[in-house]
């Protein structure tokens, strides 16, 4: 029997889990499905946790998400097609969920779909090869429950390890001896230990957004958030200062390019990851920058000099898991025959197409555009449920138009669901006092909601 590995069980792993099983429950005969995950638990970077560094069995920890992390984009856009968020919750509820609550609708549609059981958790994929003679891959994993490294043979590998894991970590000048605390992102879990606090925050994209305002929001003295190139220019609250470049530190203070300096009791390094993929053969292994269009994945997703191989969520995302969904329907007819593709010029012809076009895109909204066709082309070429793109990409639009006009507040606005045309219920406390992140507390009902209901 025809044999699929899919690395990881994050939400790009499951998008290929519930692909298979999709075509399965149309009486489609799929090949056998393995999917190593080397957490306990599947959702990839919603599965939180408290730890940092390695996890318990010496890996890397995988998810850089922190306790109280809200959506930073509307739900609406990741919504996905075949599996709506009135489905799974039944009723309407706010655009920015809280990351628990994201991840159970992610867990929802795999549970439904019935195919955990195609998961082996708790196991690290080592190192993976592809053998010429008999055109199949060796998998070698470590089973953690059993501490067992053991090897398999597959026919296609899918890779779904996510990037946002391993930090992209600067070195400044007085690092070594300054006098407070220094973190990447990625190991950044309460902002409590910031209150009262002044932090530097280093970086100008989401992640120095978001930690910077879940600094503000529990407490921290002062911010001060330094870029390299372009300002965010948001309407800060009065205690953030935007600054230019950082140029170094000495115990206490921070230096920046406009000559001007700050004490700082902390710095956070929102400085980007990596990817990275140190359990691929060399000639299998995608190395890029994060960005909407990477070289030498057709229809970013197949492996253009092996078309067994497929990797699935490598492009920097505005769009998520309506994303992966369109790449894991894709890559399965890939798999299962339906789709043929063209020879390997044709395909990298293609791919530098899109590359160069991706290059040649100054503003932000093109950017919303041109992931949206991406998404497009590739659901015209499977049975995933078409869907309106293009209401999706407007939402993008309201979502920056709300950021612009306050950065504290955009998260308390409501947009309609593309896939339903639900309208999403105002959440009963905006998201600055919305201090219980739990799934709990946000599904709870709003006063007038239980007025309502007697
Ligand atoms: C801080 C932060 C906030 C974010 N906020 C949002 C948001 O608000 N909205 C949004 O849509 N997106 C957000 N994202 C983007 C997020 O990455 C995607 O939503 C999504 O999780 C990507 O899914 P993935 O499956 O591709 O990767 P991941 O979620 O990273 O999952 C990869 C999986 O692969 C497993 N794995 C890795 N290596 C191995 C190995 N060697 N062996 C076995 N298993 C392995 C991991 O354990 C993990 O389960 C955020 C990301 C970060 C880091």
């Amino acid at each position: 029997m025809t044999r699929v590995a899919i690395i990881g069980a994050g939400p790009s792993g499951m998008a290929q889990l519930r692909a298979f099983q999709s075509a399965q429950q149309k009486g489609i005969d799929i090949p056998e499905i393995i999917c190593f995950e080397k957490q306990s638990d599947w959702g990839g970077q919603w599965n939180y946790t408290w730890r940092t560094g390695l996890d318990q069995h010496g890996e890397p920890v995988h998810s850089s998400m922190y306790r109280y992390l809200w959506s930073n984009g509307p739900k609406e856009a990741l919504e996905f097609a075949d599996y709506s968020f009135d489905e799974h919750f039944g009723k309407p509820i706010g655009s920015y969920p809280p990351r628990e609550v994201l991840w159970d609708y992610i867990k929802g549609r795999v549970e439904k779909a019935n195919v955990r059981h195609w998961v082996r958790f708790n196991t690290a994929v080592r190192h993976i090869e592809f053998d010429e003679t008999t055109q199949q891959f060796t998998v070698t994993v470590h089973d953690y429950e059993k501490d067992a490294v053991y090897s398999e043979i597959f026919d296609y590998v899918v890779v779904a390890s996510g990037h946002f894991s391993t930090p992209k970590v600067p070195e400044y000048d007085g690092f070594r001896t300054f006098g407070g605390r220094i973190l990447h992102a990625h190991d950044f879990r309460d902002a409590l230990e910031f209150k009262d606090k002044t932090v530097l925050v280093v970086g100008s994209s989401y992640s120095a957004e978001d930690i910077g305002s879940q600094c503000y929001k529990y407490g921290a003295k002062q911010i001060i958030s330094c870029y390299r190139s372009t300002p965010m220019d948001y309407t800060w609250p009065k205690n953030w200062s935007e600054r230019p470049a950082l140029l170094r530190v000495d115990q206490t203070h921070a230096y920046f390019a406009d000559g001007s300096s700050a004490r700082v009791d902390a710095i956070i390094l929102c400085t980007g990851y990596l990817h990275y993929f140190p359990f691929m053969q060399e000639q299998l292994r995608l190395k890029t920058d994060n960005r909407l269009y990477p070289l030498g994945l057709y229809k970013g997703v197949v492996w253009e000099k092996n078309n067994k191989l497929f990797y699935l969520g490598m492009q920097d995302q505005w769009y998520t898991f309506n994303m992966f969904d369109a790449q894991a329907w894709y890559a399965r007819d890939v798999i299962l025959g339906k789709i043929e593709l063209p020879v390997h010029d044709e395909m990298s012809a293609h791919t530098q197409h899109w590359h160069d076009a991706e290059k040649n895109i100054t503003e932000v909204p093109d950017m919303y555009k041109f992931q949206g066709d991406y998404i497009l082309e590739l659901i015209e070429a499977t049975d995933y449920p078409t869907f309106d793109i293009e209401a999706m990409r407007l939402i993008f639009m309201e979502w920056k138009h709300h950021k612009k006009e306050n950065i504290m507040t955009f998260r308390d606005h409501i947009y309609k669901s593309a896939i339903t045309g639900t309208m999403a219920a105002p959440h009963h406390t905006t998201w600055i006092n919305a201090r219980d992140d739990s799934l709990e507390a946000y599904l709870q009902m709003s006063e007038e909601e239980c007025k309502k209901v007697g």
